[in-house]
């Protein structure tokens, strides 16, 4: 990853005409470097990724997804596809191919009586959330909501409901899915079963998702959630007391730790802004005097410097993270699972977690267990069944600080995850992976098991590797 910006060329990497027969089969945009909105449209979340596909192509449905994949295969373009745009490693775009861009198919269409959602392959969390909870119901999805489902979950999907329901991936019903031949088809338990199996874990390796179908569950729509500050001297005894809080938690307890500042957020007094501190942020997923219950222990713990945990509407609690990490900043990102929390652990958590540069900067620990382990390891893709803990720590800079002070807030968090070594689980989880993760630490996401089965697959429905722009599996 770099924050040095490219100049732009001095002319469009290939004849713009080259698209017209594209266009007639087209009904989206097609943004080529000469279209007014092209430098917009192939930006995305981290903005220290700057790259320039020769097009991209909004699609507006199935069909003209279909068109552009068929179109790049004939000529031999590169393809990368975007869903949200989220993934730290900029895989959603590439440089002079083609951008098979999803972001105006943000669809979702509720079954209140039948508890399922459709979901378009562009949609983001805060979509799925706001019409699910319409009809007081919710999937697991991430902890932003501007996060995109597809990559979210292709890659497994967690966040704070999968202990009570599962990973995202759990979730899924069926997928439409445009293949690397251009056609169409349906994955479920019963028809593609084995593609279906590895789309639940096993990234955007297999086809283009055109739209998800989650199982839905009643959840709020008022929840007992939100974050507890403690003073950054304060982490180890939080970390030890939290360690305790979350092995004996029931499974509608979701929790997160991040450490890092006090995000400048409207609900906290300015004068806490941006001072070193650690965060448990829980959401539970029962009723509320249920909740109140559950976090009674934690809220009493020590000396919070500000307490927001209390009911509140679980859609407005899932996008309450979303202003800490804004669109454009420059990320870079290291993640590790975690045997536990150790005394030895948590005292190398504390040590690193407060000497980045940057007061943007943080690590989230989640808390997985759970609905997550009693899903049989083989049963999808996802390898991590059996892991209590992950940790992503998250280096944050901005445009304008590129330079030494990127390079100050990288090294930081390769220092932190060099640390945590003894401590590692063993096992990644392949969407916190960044674009100096090599292939290497893609198998180690999977594990050999999981990882063969993966390529058999792929050598099946995508034997040329045209889907490689992300974290790839090779056909085996
Ligand atoms: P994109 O960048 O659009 O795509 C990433 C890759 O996914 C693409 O290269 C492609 O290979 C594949 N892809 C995308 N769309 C499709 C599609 N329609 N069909 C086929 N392949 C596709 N993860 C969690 O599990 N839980 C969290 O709580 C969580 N929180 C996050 C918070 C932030 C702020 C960020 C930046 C990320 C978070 N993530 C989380 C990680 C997230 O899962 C990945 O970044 C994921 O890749 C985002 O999906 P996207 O659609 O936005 O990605």
């Amino acid at each position: 990853m770099t924050a040095i910006q490219k100049p732009a060329p001095q002319a469009p990497p290939l004849d713009t005409t080259a698209f017209d027969e594209l266009r007639r089969s087209f009904r989206g945009e097609l943004l080529l470097p000469v279209t007014p909105g092209y430098d917009t449209a192939r930006r995305i979340w981290n903005g220290a990724i700057d790259r320039r596909p020769a097009c991209i192509a909004r699609c507006t449905g199935v069909a003209d997804v279909v068109a552009a994949v068929r179109f790049a295969r004939e000529r031999d373009l590169e393809i990368a596809v975007r869903g949200g745009g989220h993934n730290v490693a900029g895989t959603a775009v590439c440089d002079d191919g083609v951008v098979i861009d999803l972001s105006s198919m943000r669809a979702v269409s509720v079954d209140p009586a039948g508890r399922r959602a459709r979901v378009q392959g562009g949609a983001l969390w805060g979509d799925v959330d706001h019409e699910t909870q319409a009809h007081g119901l919710a999937t697991t999805g991430g902890i932003v909501g501007h996060t995109g489902v597809a990559g979210l979950t292709l890659g497994g999907g967690i966040g704070f409901l999968m202990r009570k329901h599962g990973l995202s991936v759990d979730n899924l019903l069926a997928a439409e899915v445009v293949t690397a031949e251009g056609g169409i088809v349906r994955a479920s338990a019963d028809e593609h079963p084995d593609l279906f199996w590895a789309l639940r874990g096993g990234g955007g390796n297999f086809g283009v998702v055109t739209s998800f179908q989650y199982r839905l569950h009643p959840v709020g729509p008022t929840v007992v959630a939100g974050p507890v500050f403690w003073a950054a001297d304060d982490t180890t005894d939080v970390l030890r007391f939290y360690r305790e809080f979350a092995a004996e938690a029931p499974d509608e307890l979701g929790s997160i730790v991040r450490l890092g500042t006090v995000p400048p957020l409207p609900v906290i007094s300015e004068e806490l802004h941006w001072r070193p501190a650690i965060a448990v942020i829980c959401c539970h997923a029962g009723t509320v005097e249920q909740g109140e219950s559950a976090v009674r222990a934690l809220r009493r713990f020590g000396k919070p410097l500000v307490d927001l945990l209390a009911p509140s509407p679980y859609a407005a609690f899932q996008c309450g993270l979303d202003d800490t990490v804004l669109h454009g900043w420059h990320y870079y990102w290291k993640s590790t699972n975690l045997a536990g929390l150790s005394d030895d652990a948590t005292a190398v958590v504390a040590d690193h977690a407060y000497t980045a540069g940057s007061p943007r900067s943080y690590a989230v620990m989640f808390h997985l267990g759970g609905a997550v382990a009693r899903v049989p390891r083989a049963a999808t893709a996802y390898a991590a069944r059996e892991v209590p803990h992950n940790i992503i720590i998250d280096a944050v800079w901005r445009p304008e600080e590129s330079g030494e002070h990127a390079a100050a807030e990288t090294a930081w968090a390769r220092r932190f995850l060099q640390a945590l070594q003894p401590h590692r689980a063993g096992g990644v989880y392949v969407n916190f992976l960044d674009s100096d993760d090599d292939a290497s630490r893609v198998r180690e996401a999977y594990g050999d098991q999981i990882y063969r089965r993966l390529a058999e697959i792929k050598a099946e429905y995508d034997p040329d590797n045209v889907f490689h722009h992300n974290k790839n599996i090779r056909p085996g």
